[in-house]
């Protein structure tokens, strides 16, 4: 088969202002950004405020390998396979990162007859998003850098006469805003900043530092969460970057700084229209993580999709314990809307990854073994899916699960999983479909199509877990114990300690974002399959209060990934004529 990028370059694209007009996106809704991808403005919402919505569907996992089990792949098609069947239908993805295209995962713009395109637009820069948000991410902290300089230059005093602001007495040991940048560059994890030459006092105060990767930044979070931009604004304000020498928060608006940062990523906050490879719109927005934040694409660019169709077609990072979870109990809570059905998306290589059969280590390929027929390792593994069936099914949808076939996967062993699905019981109706997306496009995700039309015909009883007016502790315990299966939580000192701070400055309220592995349903990658019995350890506690959660440190979790030995730009090249080679 051919390679995505080729697929992709083959493939005859409609301009975008006719996808637009086709979409019911006027001419003045649109800021075009060459011919094949166009800025839509978030104004939209007021015309199309009377139009009724159409089903809100999210695309889930079971617990995945490092390879991915398909999501985008199956929204892509999915979305395709709707449209064939007639049906008015958008899809709404995360912008990829380019530390992800240039490092282990290569791109993620779906795969084989199943792409949003141009995808290499879409994986390098589309239109400057990312850049927007490092931007303004890194305002702040010089910002935050160069009060805490100006202010020990001159002592708070002087500094307050002279400036006619208050002095902020930043505590130089409690800055929590790190710096970011779009790479896997592990050699910036720790830095020191303001470093001086003898004798000379103008670089600034010496401090230890680091970076973070820009979509670990809490100003993408907020960017998928805003409802607009008066929100977004607010939002920024609200961010605590420092604590103060009596404790107190510092936030961007203390810092006086939210609104350049606000006015840094004003195109930012606009969805970027684009299409799937058979010409469905779709929308691009946001793309923050799905352990330090919640993992899903915009608020914004879901609502616009609502309103212009009949299915609005969306996917959360990592399996359902990760981004389907927060889905439904950040997202939905915080735009008022819920899902109206899951699709899980299973794979065999996936589940046979759950079986416990293999000896799988983090940073290692799998093994071939895991590619070939297995019937007693596809059985094994079966339980983490019925996990993903039931878990999608607490939060009240009906659940379709999307069998991605890999050119490899044989007839015989996706009938075994096929009957198995079948045979299991479940709290909920539950529809299954083999899909060929990644091979035939929409017509590879018919019958898929048809399940989830079937589905949404349902009545959804969304319910998040728990609502925003428990205690961040409940809350802790809730997803632990019930969104994991877990025995309970143990808390840090640390983070007890956090507890009681939050609590004291009013911020019991807000949701938690759980920061754990996405390999595993519990806290610990090496159990695999449906773990039972475990105890979630919750280190740390960090305040994003902008985008309105507290995630929680539950093993070690990674917000500036490094480049492996084998890195995907390897294969990166672009020839006299500027088409890009080997981006996958
Ligand atoms: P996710 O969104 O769940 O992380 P992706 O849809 O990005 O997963 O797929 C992960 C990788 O696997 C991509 O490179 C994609 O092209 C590839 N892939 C997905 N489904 C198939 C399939 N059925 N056959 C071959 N390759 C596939
Ligand atoms: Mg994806």
């Amino acid at each position: 088969m051919k390679s995505d990028i080729e697929i992709c370059r083959e493939t005859l694209l409609t301009p975008i202002d006719q996808i637009a007009q086709h979409a019911g996106i006027h001419a003045d809704d649109l800021t075009p950004q060459g011919t094949l991808k166009a800025k839509v403005k978030p104004s939209i919402l007021k015309r199309l405020a009377d139009q009724p919505e159409g089903k809100l569907v999210v695309v889930t996992a079971i617990t995945p390998t490092p390879l991915g089990e398909g999501k985008t792949v199956t929204t892509i098609g999915l979305a395709q396979g709707l449209a064939k069947l007639n049906k008015k239908v958008m899809a709404c993805i995360r912008q990829p990162s380019m530390g992800p295209v240039f490092g282990v995962k290569g791109g993620a713009a779906g795969g084989g007859y199943s792409q949003v395109a141009p995808m290499e637009k879409l994986n390098l820069h589309l239109t400057g998003d990312i850049h927007a948000v490092t931007a303004a991410h890194n305002l702040a902290a010089a910002a935050l850098d160069a009060r805490l300089y100006h202010e020990e230059r001159l002592g708070y005093d002087a500094f307050s006469v002279q400036t006619g602001m208050p002095a902020l007495r930043i505590d130089i040991n409690r800055i929590v805003w790190k710096r970011v940048m779009d790479h896997n560059d592990r050699a910036l994890r720790m830095i020191t900043v303001g470093k001086n030459e003898p004798g000379k006092n103008i670089n600034g105060i010496e401090r230890e530092d680091g970076f973070d990767i820009s979509a670990a930044s809490e100003l993408m979070a907020i960017l998928a969460l805003a409802k607009d931009l008066a929100d977004m604004r607010q939002r920024i304000g609200r961010i605590v970057l420092a604590y103060n020498l009596d404790g107190e928060p510092v936030t961007a608006e203390d810092l006086q700084v939210a609104g350049a940062m606000a006015v840094t990523m004003c195109e930012a906050i606009e969805p970027t229209l684009m299409q799937t490879l058979e010409g469905v719109p779709t929308l691009i927005h946001a793309g923050p993580f799905a352990n330090i934040a919640h993992g899903n694409s915009s608020i914004i660019a879901d609502r616009i999709a609502l309103k212009l169709s009949e299915f609005t077609i969306t996917e959360g990072g990592f399996g359902s314990d990760m981004g389907f979870e927060k889905a439904c109990n950040i997202k939905a809570q915080q735009a008022g809307r819920g899902p109206d059905c899951a699709v899980v998306v299973a794979t065999l290589r996936g589940l046979k990854a759950n079986s416990g059969r293999y000896d799988l280590r983090p940073g290692q390929s799998l093994p071939d073994s895991i590619f070939a027929p297995d019937a007693d390792a596809l059985n094994d593994g079966f339980a983490n899916l019925a996990w993903h069936i039931n878990n999608a099914a607490k939060y009240g949808v009906p659940v379709v699960v999307a069998i991605n076939r890999f050119p490899q996967d044989t007839d015989a062993e996706l009938a075994q999983l096929k009957t198995l699905i079948e045979q299991a019981t479940f709290p909920t109706r539950v529809e299954v479909a083999i899909s060929e997306a990644f091979g035939k496009g929409g017509n590879g995700a018919l019958e898929l199509a048809q399940a989830v039309i079937n589905a949404c015909e349902q009545p959804a009883h969304f319910k998040p877990l728990y609502t925003l007016d428990q205690t961040l502790e409940e809350k802790l315990m809730t997803v632990a114990e019930v969104g994991y299966g877990a025995c309970g939580i143990e808390l840090s000192d640390l983070a007890k300690q956090q507890l009681a701070e939050l609590k004291a400055h009013g911020h019991d309220n807000l949701a938690i974002c759980m920061a754990k592995t996405p390999m595993s349903i519990s806290h610990d990658p090496s159990q695999k399959g449906a773990p039972t019995q475990f105890t979630v350890p919750v280190r740390e506690l960090k305040l994003c209060a902008g985008a309105g959660f507290v995630y929680a440190l539950c093993g070690n979790v990674m917000t500036m990934p490094g480049l492996p030995e084998k890195p995907a730009y390897l294969s990166l090249d672009i020839d006299s004529d500027g088409n890009i080679i080997g981006l996958s």
